[in-house]
């Protein structure tokens, strides 16, 4: 499958899984504008490194997700630099576990707007464009929190379960312009957002960090592996292919049977 005539936004993609499917994705030929936080220097090193190794071109946007005329932003000056955007991943997102009644308001604030409501202003951003062009391709990295819930998580839950209603609605808005909507959901994949709530788990748990990984997190993912980034990226490659066409509105779990349960 080739997405040589592609432009793609990939958002929060200096790290984790957000950077495997822009790697991904300009494998396949796509061009790729990058987004995310981190220091200048390496993020400089992920952008040449994606144009040396995969002869595309990858522009880096520092647009903060939390910030709506940020993001409507990114999209216009992708659509200058690159010529349009073809595909879009909202995948931006952070973490925060504590327990409801001392989770701080600006946490919620702050995760309610880059897990969610960013979603919402790529998408009304970059969506007359795809309809104008007659394709395009929107993948939502949700997650099994998309699904179902795990205590001292109420933002980030809140969000998903959010993201996953914007999905449906977006894909039934599109279903007739050749633009799909799907949510890829991970179940735990080992990235920075999951090593760093460990400490918080631990506190809030009482927990030492082995009983974390093993107790809490691969507890919940039947065959008590970690998902990769990689596998994420592919499954995400998929949805942008020809033969994806009729997955739309879809939630597509990646969680080792997590939500079976
Ligand atoms: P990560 O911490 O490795 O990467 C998060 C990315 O988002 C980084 O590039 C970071 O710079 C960027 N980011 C954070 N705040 C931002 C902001 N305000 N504006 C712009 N960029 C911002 O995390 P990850 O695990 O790769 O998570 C990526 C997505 O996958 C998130 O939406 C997360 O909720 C989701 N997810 C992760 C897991 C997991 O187990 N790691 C499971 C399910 C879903």
């Amino acid at each position: 499958m080739s997405l040589a005539s592609r432009n793609a936004i990939v958002t929060g993609s200096t790290s984790g899984i957000g950077l495997a499917i822009a790697r991904a994705l300009a494998k396949e030929g796509a061009n790729i504008m990058i987004n995310g936080f981190g220091e200048a220097e390496a993020i400089e090193t992920i952008r040449t490194g994606i144009e040396t190794e995969f002869g595309v071109k990858c522009i880096y946007s520092g647009a903060d997700m939390s910030k709506g005329e940020e993001i409507a932003a990114m999209v216009k000056e992708a659509e200058d630099k690159l010529g349009s955007v073809d595909i879009l991943v909202n995948n931006a997102g952070i973490q925060f576990v504590s327990p409801i009644e001392d989770f701080p308001l600006d946490k919620w604030d702050q995760i309610i707007a880059i897990n969610m409501s960013s979603a919402f202003h790529a998408i009304r951003a970059a969506v007359p464009g795809m309809k104008a062009r007659k394709w395009g391709r929107i993948i939502n990295t949700a997650s099994a929190h998309s699904l179902v819930a795990s205590p001292f998580k109420a933002a980030y839950v809140t969000a998903k379960h959010g993201v996953a209603g914007l999905n449906k609605t977006v894909a039934l808005e599109l279903a007739t312009f050749g633009v799909t909507s799907n949510c890829i959901s991970p179940g735990y994949v080992w990235t920075p957002l999951v090593e760093k709530q460990i400490p918080d788990t631990m506190a809030a748990r009482h927990l030492t960090r082995d009983q974390v990984i093993n107790d809490v997190l691969l507890t919940a993912q039947p065959t008590k592996q970690f998902v990769t980034t990689d596998q994420v990226a592919a499954l995400a490659v998929f949805l942008c292919s020809d033969a994806a066409s009729q997955i739309t509105g879809a939630n597509i779990s990646m969680d080792g049977g997590w939500t079976a349960a």
